[in-house]
């Protein structure tokens, strides 16, 4: 699968000033009407070889510009736990237009961002007005200068598949690599303004791969999760998990992989007892905000559901 961006940079109308990419525009739309920006788009669908999904012995390449609603569809069977998050996100309108780049580098939808007569640290300006304002869809693990979470499901998931991103510039990027850790409140990601992000590679499918997605939400529908769980099982013969992946998202700087809860589940039968040990653990280092501390208890609720679903 090769990429040649360069044609959209060629095209750049004046060679010069802002310029912002474009792929299903189901965000940057929103942020363009919303604070009344007007850099230059550079749309990348269309670009060759931008969307689809290769399978090959070393794994599977998923297209940047492969929509949300392709990868619930065409990797259910593979990566469940991905396919799985992919269909629980947004809305089918939302998901057949959203693509997995623009998924992991959407920015913050915090609505202090989003308003146009306010500031803050992601907007050029030098504090974090939520902190001792409104937060009440905030982190719960308040580890950061921002305390909004990372808006990216696609991005928990690919934590428990150890998936790797590459751009423009740079190859083999662990998503930690492409988000950070929060600690530059000014950044959503990592990437330059001139790179862009070409494709995410998943490692083989795994034969038995069971996998569950949960996420609490403030409405029926169409709405980002107050907190959500993702966790991927493998089991031998007598039942015994011999892999979990398990991340949580809605609740921190960046979607969160659990690696110690991961321990915890490894090797047992996820009988009720590990659940339940494991569900308490996820909560373990939370630090509540004034208005978050609510989601402590979603944090245990998700990761039991998916726990539950798994074993089930
Ligand atoms: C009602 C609603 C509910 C939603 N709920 C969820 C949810 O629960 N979970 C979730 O994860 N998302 C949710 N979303 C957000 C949605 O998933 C994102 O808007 C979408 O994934 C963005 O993808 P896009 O291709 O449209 O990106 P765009 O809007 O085109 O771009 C987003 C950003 O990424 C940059 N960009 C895009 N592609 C690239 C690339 N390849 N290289 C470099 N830069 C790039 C753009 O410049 C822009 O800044 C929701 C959206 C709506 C409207
Ligand atoms: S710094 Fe983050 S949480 Fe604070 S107002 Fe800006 S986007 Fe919102």
């Amino acid at each position: 699968m090769s990429v040649t961006i360069l044609t959209a940079y060629d095209e750049r109308p004046d060679g010069t000033g802002d310029f912002v990419y474009r792929a299903g525009g189901t965000d940057l739309q929103e942020r363009l009407r919303t604070t009344g920006a007007t850099p230059h788009v550079l749309d990348l669908t269309g670009v060759p070889g931008f969307a689809g999904i290769e399978r090959a012995d070393a794994g599977t390449t998923i297209g940047a510009g492969t929509t949300v609603a392709t990868v619930a569809r065409e990797l259910a069977h593979d990566y469940p736990a991905l396919a799985l998050t992919a269909a629980g996100l947004a809305t089918p309108q939302v998901r057949a237009m959203a693509t997995v780049g623009g998924n992991l580098l959407q920015r913050t939808r915090c609505w202090y961002f989003r308003h146009p007569h306010t500031s803050c640290f992601k907007s050029g300006g030098d504090s974090c007005p939520a902190r001792d304002g409104r937060h009440l869809y905030g982190n719960v693990f308040d580890t950061a200068p921002c305390v909004h979470p990372h808006p990216s499901s696609l991005a928990m998931a690919l934590l428990t598949y150890a998936a790797t991103v590459d751009t423009t510039q740079r190859d083999g990027l662990s998503v930690g690599d492409v988000l950070g850790d929060g600690s530059d409140p000014r950044r959503d990601h990592l990437l330059a303004d001139d790179e862009v992000l070409t494709r995410v590679v998943l490692p083989p499918p795994v034969a038995g791969e069971r996998a569950a997605y949960f996420r609490a939400i403030s409405r029926f529908e169409a709405e980002w999760p107050l907190a959500e769980a993702v966790c991927r099982v493998v089991r031998d013969d007598a039942g015994r998990v011999t892999h979990c992946g398990l991340a949580i998202g809605g609740v921190a700087p960046t979607p969160l992989r659990l690696s110690a809860v991961e321990d915890l589940v490894v090797g047992s039968t996820l009988g009720d007892d590990v659940v339940d040990a494991a569900a308490t653990a996820a909560t373990q280092g939370a630090s509540p905000l004034p208005e978050t501390g609510y989601k402590i208890e979603l944090v245990e609720g998700v990761v039991r559901e998916v726990l539950e679903r798994v074993a089930s």
